[in-house]
């Protein structure tokens, strides 16, 4: 195994595919929430990779259950029973409100699941002309070809289309367009309650309300995509009880393994009635490890203080970077709930992400001007602070004339 940043940096442009842009760093080891590189330097991680390790790094719980389960059974597929998945389904049931778990190995198979089941509800009913999608301007549901299809940005759709179709994009600043864009052929709403990866980016009340009104009216699915701001992320279980919403899918990912990769489409129980056995599969989703994980987090997020500990370590995050903003002309605005948080700059990210790194801050650009923070859920006051006072200085070092 290749243990030096060169030689692994050399190994894999030699034989990995090259879609990933990588930042020239390689870790090894993380604990809580910080991770290390090669070198034994130490960094603080507002990454998460990307919103997963929601117990921060090699949590001793999550360690121990995974060890166990691994030295007991991983895999046996879902031609059989185990006890893990009822136990983790039972329990997004109870987060959610949504009574049935289809469980798959990632988001963007969650959100492609329920793209399926949308159609399949309407195919069942008899109405198989609902088949068309409305998503969301600046959305992000995933690469394959259904997620990839209501995925906004023309950069990731365009060298591949035909696209699954049809799809209507709405702009949610004018919510007329929502109303004008579902019609009587329109299967499903999918919308991220924030928009993660399109800069954190939270919905107007008047779309949020247009939302709910035109499924209620033309009973229209709605699928909410809450890979990113679910499962506690946002200080809530799921951003869309905040919004007051009342979805029949709901996808998530990301934090529900901690690390092991798990995602799920969650269900409601009237749309459930109208799938039959066949209609989708995954030989490995649900299976004995990423259950363990998943219910092993779920209880943490639930009966162990977790979801607490988000709210109230959210709103001093949200206090320090209003601070922050007020201090800094570059900050055009922060945005965001519990521990996701995006800065939006007048001025291209890439520099700041560059410059925090060197300092051993670990955060990423999105949507090109926003600095998109994503601690752990488990990330400390006295982490969050570390990671402000870093950005400060970033900040405060910035030419005069940047943002003046
Ligand atoms: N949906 C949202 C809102 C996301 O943020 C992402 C990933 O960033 C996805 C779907 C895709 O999830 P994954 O990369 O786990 O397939």
């Amino acid at each position: 195994m290749s243990t030096t940043f060169d030689d692994i940096q050399a190994r894999e442009q030699q034989f990995v595919l090259q879609t990933y842009r990588r930042q020239p760093v390689a870790f090894v080891k993380g604990s809580g929430s910080r991770l290390f590189d090669d070198t034994g330097r130490a960094y603080l991680d507002f990454v998460s990779g990307i919103g997963v390790a929601s117990l921060g790094h090699a949590h001793p719980g999550l360690t121990a259950a995974i060890a166990d389960q691994a030295a007991t059974l991983l895999h046996t597929s879902n031609l059989y029973f185990h006890p893990f998945q009822a136990d983790a389904a039972a329990r997004l049931a109870a987060l959610s409100g949504l009574q049935r778990t289809f469980f798959c190995n990632s988001g963007t198979e969650a959100n492609e699941a329920n793209l399926k089941f949308a159609r399949r509800y309407w195919h069942t009913l008899g109405a198989k002309e609902r088949v068309g999608y409305v998503a969301v301007e600046n959305s992000f549901a995933g690469r394959t070809m259904g997620a990839l299809s209501v995925t906004w940005d023309p950069h990731y759709r365009d060298p591949f289309q035909p696209l699954i179709g049809p799809v209507t994009f709405v702009d949610p600043e004018r919510p007329e367009t929502l109303v004008a864009a579902v019609t009587d052929k329109t299967a499903a709403v999918i919308a991220e309650p924030i928009r993660g990866e399109g800069g954190i980016r939270m919905l107007p009340d008047r779309f949020v309300q247009a939302v709910k009104d035109v499924c209620a009216t033309t009973g229209t699915l709605l699928i909410a995509d809450e890979v990113q701001t679910g499962l506690g992320r946002t200080g809530h279980p799921f951003y869309f009880q905040a919004l007051g919403w009342t979805p029949d899918f709901v996808s998530v990912g990301k934090a529900l393994g901690s690390g092991v990769p798990v995602g799920a489409a969650l269900v409601s129980e009237r749309v459930a009635k109208t799938i039959a056995a066949g209609d989708h599969g995954s030989t490995y989703g649900g299976n004995l490890l990423a259950c363990r994980a998943a219910a092993y987090f779920l209880e943490q997020l639930t009966d162990k203080g977790l979801l607490a500990h988000v709210q109230s370590v959210g709103a001093h995050f949200e206090r320090r970077l209003r601070t922050l903003a007020l201090r800094h002309p570059v900050v055009v605005e922060t945005r965001g709930a519990g521990v996701m948080r995006g800065i939006e700059l007048k001025i291209d990210a890439t520099a700041v992400v560059e410059h925090a790194r060197e300092h051993g801050l670990l955060v990423n650009r999105t949507a090109t001007r926003v600095v998109r923070l994503l601690p752990p859920l488990t990330v400390e006051t006295a982490e969050i602070d570390d990671a402000v006072d870093i950005l400060d200085g970033i900040f405060a070092s910035l030419p005069a004339e940047v943002g003046a």
